[in-house]
């Protein structure tokens, strides 16, 4: 979601002039778009504005303006406390950045919006100004969040729950696909509940309007609140065509008094079965999550339910995060807090089982073939200056990354494959890649849905 913010951002601005400085000693304007999910990200902006505080006091004229989530959060505070920063623009003010700047460039005044007026119509268009696009877009079809899980911050610094119209994200869909896009994300906390509040069509049927765009050829989707996972969703993967066999599950905890705490409002046993559920309508499907350790009052034995949940799920990856204190979120002020030393212990201990589980799944795939959609490439050939693929990249329907080298005919001339489905034949597994052979066009059998064959 932050990625698709910075875009906008840089959009409007190249809209207004400006262009790309490619560091820091070029820049006339430096823009941080910030995220405040766990107090690490926080803590990292304060350090890069100290580095930045120093460049100007040596180059006075430059702007500094602080977006995003710890500004949302901040506000005044951002200003008062770090004098260098012009602008402290927050989660909803986004479209009024290039006014902001305007104003700041004319008065020489500092500046805070924070302001959480409803902009949802104002998603969207900004991208029309980005360059170099890639295969792979992402499209927000909603904002804020209305779950209040006791450790999360978002629904204080996004705000309310609010969907974009299906027109909206429609018509960003096949304008980014006129632009070369194959696979579009579509972006919400909790994309299960799209368009609940407006009434609008359900996001299952969202997804199915967003499968008839030609020219598209993938879709992915993410967040989805376990909570939410409906029926007609799970039927979405084996009646769509585009749609990835991968989803994103977050569980946080495989304990249910830890979930209780959390506010997650499904037990253990529910998420089992939406599991189920997800593999007996698509075996080959892969789920991923997240898990927090270290929740305050999380024991031994809570913790230790969360391994056996990893164990039993068999995620094909994770992301596991410390629990860490948010400004206003209630877990904040939970008591029997864990400390740091076993928190990262516990941590330890879930990543090295995932790794392995990672990699075995992974290894599962090898003389597998694969349809994987081609992003670019990951190394060039020869000197640097080689323009000349030594290996393209791509991902599976499932996400993974896969590394393959180009054929070549007797000139040494390649296809460029930019944007294009190829059969691979995965030859080889690591923890988190795969690398593949291209199969020659017709003498391997489709892969799965509806994907295109070599070239397509
Ligand atoms: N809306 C998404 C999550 C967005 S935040 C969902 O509900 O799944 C991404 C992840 O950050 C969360 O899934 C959670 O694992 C982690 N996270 C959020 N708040 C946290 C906190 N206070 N401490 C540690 N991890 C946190
Ligand atoms: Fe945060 Fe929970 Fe909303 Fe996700 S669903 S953004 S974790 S409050």
């Amino acid at each position: 979601m932050n990625v698709y913010d910075s875009e906008r951002i840089a959009s409007l601005m190249r809209s207004e002039g400006y262009e790309a400085a490619g560091g820091i000693e070029n820049a006339d304007l430096v823009v941080i778009n910030t995220c405040t999910i766990r107090a690490k990200a926080e803590q990292k902006v304060y350090s890069l504005l100290g580095r930045l505080s120093a460049i100007k006091r040596k180059r006075p004229g430059l702007i500094i303006a602080v977006g995003g989530c710890i500004a949302q959060q901040e506000g005044r505070a951002m200003i008062n406390r770090v004098p260098a920063v012009d602008i402290v623009f927050g989660t909803h003010a986004v479209g009024r950045f290039p006014r902001l700047m305007r104003q700041v460039e004319r008065t020489g005044r500092r500046l805070v919006d924070i302001d959480m007026q409803d902009v949802i119509d104002e998603i969207g268009c900004a991208g029309k100004f980005q360059a170099n696009r890639p295969v792979s877009a992402f499209v927000t079809i909603m904002q804020g969040c209305d779950n209040f899980c006791t450790y999360c911050v978002v629904p204080y610094v996004r705000g309310r729950e609010m969907s974009r119209t299906p027109e909206a994200v429609l018509d960003e869909v096949r304008f980014l696909v006129s632009e070369g896009v194959r696979e579009v994300t579509l972006l919400g906390q909790n994309v299960n509940s799209y368009g609940q509040k407006e009434n609008y069509p359900a996001f299952s049927e969202l997804l199915a309007r967003v499968n008839q765009v030609d020219g598209l050829k993938r879709i992915r989707f993410t967040t989805s609140h376990p909570k939410d996972l409906s029926d007609q969703l799970i039927d979405s993967f084996q009646k769509l065509d585009k749609l990835c066999s991968h989803i994103h599950l977050p569980v946080q905890s495989g304990s249910d008094r830890i979930l209780k705490r959390m506010n997650r409002r499904y037990t253990r046993d529910d998420y089992l079965r939406k599991v189920e559920k997800l593999r007996r309508a698509v075996p080959d499907i892969a789920i991923t999550s997240d898990f927090i350790v270290g929740f305050p009052g999380e024991t031994e034995d809570d913790f230790q339910q969360s391994l056996q949940l990893i164990r039993e799920v068999e995620y094909d990856s994770l992301f596991a995060f410390q629990y860490s204190d948010r400004p206003n979120a209630p877990a904040a002020k939970f008591s029997e807090k864990l400390d740091e030393s076993q928190i990262s212990d516990r941590l330890q201990d879930l990543l090295a089982l995932q790794e392995k589980n990672t990699y075995e799944k992974n290894k599962k795939l090898v003389g597998a073939v694969q349809p994987v959609l081609v992003e670019g490439y990951s190394k060039k050939g020869g000197d640097s200056d080689s323009e000349v693929p030594a290996q393209w990249t791509g991902r599976t329907s499932s996400h993974k990354i896969v590394n393959f080298t180009p054929n070549m005919d007797e000139n040494s001339r390649y296809e460029d494959l930019t944007g294009k489905m190829v059969n691979l034949i995965i030859e080889k597994a690591f923890s988190h890649s795969l690398i593949g052979r291209i199969e020659p066009s017709g003498t391997i059998p489709l892969g799965s849905k509806g994907e295109n064959n070599y070239a397509a």
